[in-house]
Formats: C-alpha cells, structure tokens, sequence
C-alpha cells in the first residue's frame, strides 16, 4: 500500500490505493464542519480521477450542509480568486499539483483564499481525527451553484490589476506547453486578451498528461526543442494545476526555476516606485533573489517551507512580492497564492519593456548552482541529532533555526530540514561554483 501524504498542503496519494474514497469522504466532511457555513468553492485539476474524487466531496460537503459553488476544472489559483470574488469561507482544488498522474489529493483553502495557517490546520486536524462531523438533517443540507467562467473572472481580475498595455504593441510570440493539465483551460484565454501570438503544447484537458507534470528540466524535453525549431521570443511551462510556472528563455533553454521567480520579481520591484519594498521567499530559494532584491533596494525575509508559511510572511510584512524557489510567483495585489497566470503577465511585461531578450538579462543576474539531496531516517531522534550535528559542525557561523538548520555564508548556503511529508532530511546547498558546492558536500558527508 502506498503512502498517503498529509501536510499543510493538504493531502495526496495514490489513486485506488492510498487516495481511497473514504479518506477523501473524511477530509471533506471535516474541512465542511470545520468551516461551519459556506459557500464553499470547489475546482480541480484536469486528473482522469477528477470526477471520483469531485462526487464523493460534493456529497460530503452536502451533507453537513454546505453550499457549493462549483467552478470545474480549473487552475488552483482560479479557486483561490473565486474564494474572494464570491467572499466565500473556504476552497477545495481537487489535485495532486504536480504529481504523476496516478496520483490525486486535495488542497484546502482558508476564507483568504490562501493555505490553512498551522493555527487554521491544527483545528481542521482536531476535527478530522475524531471525525466529530456535523452532519444535517434532510432540510439543512447544502445546495450547489455552478459557475461556468471562473476562468474568465480570474483573468478579468489580473488584467485589472495589472496594467498590459505595453504587451499588445509588441508582438510578442510565445510557445507554452500546459501538458494538458488546467493552463490548456486559461492560457488561450490569457495569451488572447494580451495580444501575444502563441502557440500551445499539449494543449487538449481530456487527454492524460504528455509526460510528468513536475514543471522541471528533464520533462520539458519537447518545449526546449520546439523553442529552438520556432520563433519564440520566451516559452512557459505549467504544472498540472498551473500555480508554478518556469520559463524557458529565446534560445530554448531552461533558465531555472528560482531565476525564472527571479525574472518576475526583478520587474514587479523595479514596476513597484513604493519604498519599504519587501520581498518574502522561503529559506530554501536561491539567494539570486536577494541579491536583485538588494539591486532594487528592496528587504528579503525568509520564512519556512511551504507556500502557507509565505503568504503569511508576505501578510505580515506587508510585502510586495513572494514566491517559492520552485517557480511559483505571489502578488499580494493580485492574491495570496502561486498564481502562474500572473507569472505568465508579469514575464511578458519584463520582456515587452526591457526591449532585451531573456537570455540577455537573466545573464546579468549572479550565478550560482544549487544541490538537493536527501537522506533517509529511522526517526525523530535521528533528525533531531543531525540538526545537532550540522550546528556543531558550522559552529560559528550565521545560523537559521526557522526550519531545522540554515547555515548563512557571504555568498552560500546550507540548509538541513526535516520533510514534512516523508521520513527523510533534505539538504540545500547553494555556492556560486561546483567545488564551494562540493566542499560543502564533502564537510556534511563527515557526519555519522
Ligand atoms: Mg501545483
């Protein structure tokens, strides 16, 4: 049997094994009752699975009388802006964002339309452990509403936020693979009202993803060929829910997934005059933000993993801009959420206005390479003591204990954290060269 996977984030697990019906039944009954009253808007991803896991949540969300609005298949951050629009009390997306297809899950939304915050999960938590739900009589259950063009909404609402002007005149052509997931839903309608040419790859919703939807350099293969065969001035590439987005540059080639958020923020703090500019990313993005932050005289505060984590950050702070070293942009003006679709606008407008190709300016930025490695443990004990072991070892050092342990250099970073999901420790190293990375590498390797 495999593993279920719960986390702040919601949960994930494999289809016809772990992902059971029950379990979705369970978490949608304590998610309705923990909220109390609706609307409630429901969406999902493009999965084959969507319409099992979508009629056992409705008839779960009735039944303990919530009113559902229901916007179909569509983008995570579509639900996240109709949690707004409709004023609504919570959300449920129906996917397993990235995930390979034989997976789905659900990820919850407060009234922000942004992640449960621990407090917020703790008491969803208490309510799905002791399956206290409030189930209603025939008279007091929920109804259901379905909205057609949540898409369009959403998209209304970043084109009026966002001024596209200097897009249109510049005939800019774009090459986007969606990989059949929630971007073929928006992109055309998006790419349109800006007034670019595009083309889309894998562009059909009702056929199963074209290869793994981790929006990566190893499954974007077809993109980074068709960029080299076509004219594009920039490609895009979506995970199956379209909140992370990464950018490939004129040439075909993949720039990254933290220089791709640092393609967006390098714009929105130079776009954004304000003083006090604040920028919010969590300890494991690449300090290539800092340093443009640093260029825009702009504040970075790092917080812990997990994109709840940062839209509290960005909240408290009052910040201008956020995201995840994995390619998921937030723009507080917009919404607390990844917004890819945001992403998409704000890119294009770098690109319109600074009359110079990606590959140009992302050639300006510092350059540094980045390891990710995991190690597996027995046990909390055993995190525990490799913590220990990192602090004594960098003894001296700058360090951040947010998150497990940060070791701070002038130009490098380690960062040893416990996954939230899996028994493992995962370590970040970052360095501007291989051998610094290395080094490092070869100084934590010493610990037994
Ligand atoms: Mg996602």
């Amino acid at each position: 049997m495999s593993k279920l996977i719960m986390s702040m984030s919601g949960v994930r697990g494999i289809v016809g094994e772990s992902l059971t019906p029950e379990i979705v039944q369970n978490i949608a009954l304590a998610f309705g009752t923990y909220v109390g009253k609706g609307p409630i808007i429901l969406g999902g991803d493009t999965r084959p699975s969507y319409d099992m896991i979508h009629s056992t949540v409705v008839g779960a969300l009735l039944s303990v009388g919530i009113d559902i609005i229901d916007i179909g298949q569509v983008p995570t951050p579509t639900v996240q802006q109709m949690i707004k629009f409709y004023k609504a009390k919570g959300g449920i997306v129906i996917t397993a964002s990235h995930n390979p297809i034989i997976w789905n899950g659900i990820k919850l939304m407060s009234g922000l339309g942004s992640f449960l915050n621990e407090e917020e999960h703790r008491d969803f938590m208490e309510v799905y452990d002791k399956q206290l739900f409030n189930l209603k009589s025939w008279d007091n259950i929920g109804s259901i509403t379905k909205d057609t063009q949540a898409i369009t909404k959403h998209v209304d609402i970043i084109l009026d936020t966002i001024d596209v002007d200097s897009i249109k005149n510049k005939k800019l052509k774009v090459l986007v693979d969606v990989n059949n997931g929630t971007g073929a839903l928006a992109n055309p309608e998006l790419l349109s009202r800006l007034g670019v040419e595009f083309d889309i790859l894998n562009s059909d919703p009702k056929q199963p993803f074209a290869h793994n939807p981790e929006p990566v350099k190893d499954n974007l293969v077809e993109l980074q060929k068709a960029m080299k065969q076509g004219n594009y001035d920039i490609g895009f590439a979506q995970d199956a829910d379209a909140d992370r987005l990464v950018i490939i540059d004129e040439q075909g080639r993949f720039i990254g997934e933290d220089y791709s958020l640092a393609y967006c923020i390098d714009y929105l703090l130079r776009f954004e005059s304000g003083k006090n500019k604040k920028v919010v990313v969590n300890l494991s993005t690449s300090r290539v933000i800092e340093d443009i932050s640093s260029l825009h005289n702009a504040e970075t505060i790092y917080t812990k993993i997990g994109e709840s984590n940062v839209t509290e950050g960005l909240r408290e702070n009052q910040a201008t801009v956020g995201g995840e070293g994995n390619g998921g942009v937030i723009y507080p003006r917009v919404g607390w959420g990844r917004d890819s679709l945001v992403g998409i606008v704000v890119a294009l407008k770098h690109l319109a206005e600074s009359n110079c190709p990606v590959s140009e300016v992302v050639s300006t930025y510092p350059s540094y390479i980045m390891s990710r490695e995991k190690i597996s443990v027995d046990n909390r004990d055993d995190i525990n003591q490799f913590l220990s072991k990192i602090e004594l070892l960098f003894e001296g050092n700058k360090l951040d204990r947010q998150d497990g342990v940060k070791v701070i250099f002038d130009d490098s970073w380690v960062h040893v954290r416990p996954s939230n999901t899996e028994p493992i420790i995962r370590i970040f190293v970052e360095a501007p060269n291989q051998e610094i990375v290395d080094g490092l590498l070869t100084k934590i390797a010493t610990i037994k």
